[in-house]
């Protein structure tokens, strides 16, 4: 899983004018996802499904 700073720097994420992460194919905003087996935060594209790994 890719880190949200790497997918902002790639390009597969970019930010709305209120600074909202969403992906960039789908333009759907980003849901937040706890998962306990990850570290930090899990942001997903309730569209395509992608997830990204955001550090705390
Ligand atoms: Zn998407």
């Amino acid at each position: 899983m890719d880190s949200v700073r790497r997918a902002l720097r790639e390009g597969a994420i970019s930010k709305d004018v209120y600074e909202r992460l969403e992906c960039a194919d789908c333009e759907e905003q980003l849901v937040t996802k706890n998962d306990p087996d990850e570290v930090g935060t899990v942001r997903a594209c309730p569209e395509c499904g992608t997830e990204w790994r955001q550090l705390p």
